[in-house]
């Protein structure tokens, strides 16, 4: 679905992507994990056509999108979650999620619209609880519900997520995860970058690890699980710990 071949970007004379390939696969769950500074959130910038490609190859469903203004690569089908929940904090919940929907709705498709808020309640009832809210009132699980529920309302075909699960309590983490988990089965292909590398890894599919820029490591999600080098550099050292514990 998504093809990205020898990426480069950069920031003035700073090289924040060095040669990046990657690619997503429809309905399955990818997942980009790294330190701060890898180069995540600027690969999720290039897709969206947020920010120039200087070199390289982007391609969705076989077609170029590489250099696209954003407005374009949205109209595609690729829709962006940006880190920091950026919801229209006066607006009401329900109105969040109309805006969501702007596509549709001025094609006047009201009745499919309204059917799509209540397919966002099903993935997040505390959200029909809180649709009269100010977004602004929302705690920060609620935020990041909404603010994944808002780019669902665009149909996207795929998700680009840039750390959904930041800041949040560990219960909320598992919530968020298991509602992206459901994404693909509803038409839409997540691609997830994370900080929290384990949570992410167990539920994607394929996983791919970056470090200054460059893609250092891939595989299927279950295998980086349990590769030592993924280990020890971002799952910590829980297998030690448990075995300490034990004796
Ligand atoms: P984090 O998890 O901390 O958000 P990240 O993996 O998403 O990290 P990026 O935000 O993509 O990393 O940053 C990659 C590199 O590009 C870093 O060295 C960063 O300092 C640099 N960078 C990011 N944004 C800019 C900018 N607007 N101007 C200059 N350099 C930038």
């Amino acid at each position: 679905m998504l093809e990205i071949t020898d990426l480069h970007v950069a920031y003035g004379a700073i090289e924040a992507l060095k040669g990046v390939s990657l690619s997503v696969k429809e309905g399955s769950i990818a997942c980009l994990i790294g330190g701060n500074g890898a180069g995540k959130t600027t690969l999720l910038r290039a897709v969206s056509g947020l920010l120039p490609v200087r070199e390289g190859r982007i391609q969705f469903e076989g077609r170029d999108i590489a250099g696209q203004p954003a407005e374009a690569v949205v109209r595609l089908g690729i829709c962006h979650v940006p880190e920091g929940r950026q919801n229209f904090a006066g607006l009401s919940v329900r109105d969040n999620l109309l805006l969501g929907a702007y596509r549709l709705y001025r094609r006047s498709r009201r009745g499919e619209v309204e059917a799509d808020i209540q397919r966002i309640f099903q993935l997040f009832p505390i959200l029909e609880r809180r649709q009269r809210q100010l977004a602004g009132t929302l705690s920060g699980g609620e935020q990041q519900m909404l603010a994944i529920g808002r780019v669902l309302m665009a149909r996207p075909r795929l998700m680009l997520l840039d750390e959904p699960s930041v800041g949040l309590a560990p219960l909320l983490v598992r919530e968020i995860l298991r509602t992206i988990q459901q994404l693909p089965g509803r038409g839409t292909t997540p691609l997830l970058v994370e900080q929290n590398a384990r949570a992410a890894l167990r539920i994607a599919d394929h996983g791919y690890v970056m470090e200054g820029g460059r893609i250092v490591l891939q595989g299927p999600a279950r295998d980086l699980l349990a590769d030592e080098r993924v280990r020890r550099a971002y799952l910590g050292r829980r297998g030690e710990g448990e075995s300490k514990t034990r004796t």
